[in-house]
């Protein structure tokens, strides 16, 4: 894993967790600082349930999961035919979308072609259909195509027009898609890298509506069912969004600018999901899964039963173009049975993942810092997967301190509802002891490095690799 895997993987879930924060807002006029934006849940939608933005990306995403192209008519067949199945049961789906998926069903049976068609007609009948409603799904193609820009930009234009013939709705998905892809590959947020793609009439007036969203507040764009003010509002709530420089000791970082930009975005107002959704694929892009608030990941779920393992593991076997994963997650040969009670709280167990394959009595929530299999899933439990890779490159771990301290505060949370808490990785060597030291240290007041030197008392091999050791140290320093 590098960080661009940690960038595939923050695609969807950032998608998911714009959806899901801007759900409960949804019409209503724009939110000043005085209020709230929390993922609350509210009207039909439980907290943390993403709505048909992510349901209908993760229709696209099952296909592009099986390495589809998504240019090819069996594809497009299988996409309409998942966004039938799901409209169905679904708690909300677009007017436009509705109209064109029931229009294009025949018995039972849906086919792209009659989706093309039944939009179409929608169109001419209407004079209109440049919803939001195809760009808010747009995220996945961009994952299937890493490695050819072109094929992307085709596959994004096509599929926008399964429910959207207006060409503005696919000119937003090619950029969109575009600056989606850029930023899974260079970690850059660019806007404009798409442009190229569009017809040379309209270049003009694209890069212009890029040019005042820049400029704009989010709020700007009321009108934002429509596919341009849309896309205008999620990218003023990036670009004027501040990102701050990681200073780990007042707990300010670099990744909080997926977060805050996502609360931007809903406070735009009106189509508040859509927008943050909208926003969340690029935000989520650009710094990655290890940037999404593990409270968040905690509680994202929705259709199709999913939760947000399950979208980070769908978008690296996008990006894969649907081969299997080599990762064992029994982890042979490793010496996993390591278990201690934290020095300072003996609530918090530290161990290998032996202890959670055979998890100590009263232990009621877990938290792992290391790559777990399916089996290894506790449903029956609060559990938070933490992505920290022991290793002392710095591309393995981005956002390490910011992680670290996520990792910690999910701990104190469970602690706080009164729970016991397992956290462990694979042999407690290195990511466990360095999360078990800055929860002491925090708990007690005390350095890292003392911290450190109790928890090592706990768990004689403990041993934190040299990068994780000295983010710890800027998370707590001596002097205080
Ligand atoms: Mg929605």
């Amino acid at each position: 894993m590098t960080s661009r895997d940690d960038r595939i993987e923050g695609v969807l879930l950032a998608t998911a967790a714009g959806d899901a924060l801007g759900a409960p807002y949804e019409f209503q006029p724009p939110r000043g600082p005085e209020l709230d934006v929390v993922m609350a849940g509210g009207g039909p939608w439980e907290p943390g349930e993403w709505t048909d933005d992510t349901a209908m990306a993760i229709a696209i995403a099952e296909v592009a999961a099986t390495g589809a192209d998504l240019r090819d008519e069996t594809a497009q067949d299988a996409i309409v035919a998942r966004w039938r199945a799901w409209s169905r049961g679904a708690k909300d789906v677009g007017i436009q979308t509705g109209s064109v998926l029931r229009s294009a069903t025949i018995g039972d049976v849906i086919t792209a072609e009659r989706a093309r068609a039944a939009a179409e007609h929608l169109h001419r009948q209407s004079g209109r259909s440049a919803g939001n409603g195809s760009l808010m799904r747009t995220a996945p193609v961009a994952l299937a195509y890493l490695d050819d820009e072109e094929a992307m930009a085709q596959a994004a234009r096509s599929l926008s027009a399964l429910t959207h013939y207006d060409p503005e709705a696919g000119d937003a998905c090619v950029l969109w898609c575009s600056a989606i892809r850029h930023a899974v590959l260079t970690g850059e947020l660019d806007a404009r890298v798409g442009l190229s793609h569009l017809d040379p009439q309209t270049h003009g007036v694209w890069a212009d509506r890029l040019d005042v969203a820049e400029a704009s507040r989010p709020a700007d764009f009321p009108n934002n069912g429509w596919v341009v003010s849309a896309l205008q509002a999620a990218l003023s709530a990036i670009a004027t969004t501040p990102v701050f420089s990681d200073d780990p000791a007042s707990g300010v970082f670099r990744a909080d600018h997926l977060r805050l930009a996502l609360d931007a975005a809903v406070r735009a107002g009106f189509d508040t999901d859509t927008v943050a959704a909208i926003a969340g694929g690029l935000l989520g892009a650009a710094h990655g899964a290890s940037a999404v608030p593990l409270e968040w990941r905690a509680q994202l779920h929705g259709w199709p039963g999913a939760s947000a393992r399950d979208l980070t593991t769908m978008a690296r076997l996008i990006a894969r173009g649907g081969k299997p994963d080599r990762f064992d997650p029994r982890y042979p040969g490793y010496r996993v049975g390591a278990l201690a009670a934290h020095p300072f709280d003996d609530r918090v167990l530290l161990g290998g993942i032996g202890a959670l394959r055979d998890l100590p009595d009263g232990v009621d929530a877990v938290v792992s810092l290391c790559r777990i299999g399916d089996d290894d899933v506790r449903r029956d439990i609060p559990h938070v997967e933490v992505r920290l890779i022991d290793r002392p490159d710095s591309d393995d771990n981005p956002h390490l301190e910011f992680v670290l301290l996520e990792a910690v505060k999910a701990v104190e949370r469970f602690r706080r509802d009164g729970r016991t808490v397992l956290v462990h990785c694979v042999e407690a060597l290195s990511r466990t002891p360095s999360v078990g030291a800055l929860y002491g240290a925090r708990l007690q007041g005390v350095s890292a490095d003392e911290a450190l030197r109790a928890v090592q008392g706990a768990l004689p091999s403990a041993s934190p690799n040299p990068a994780f050791r000295e983010a710890l140290r800027r998370l707590m320093p001596n002097e205080f």
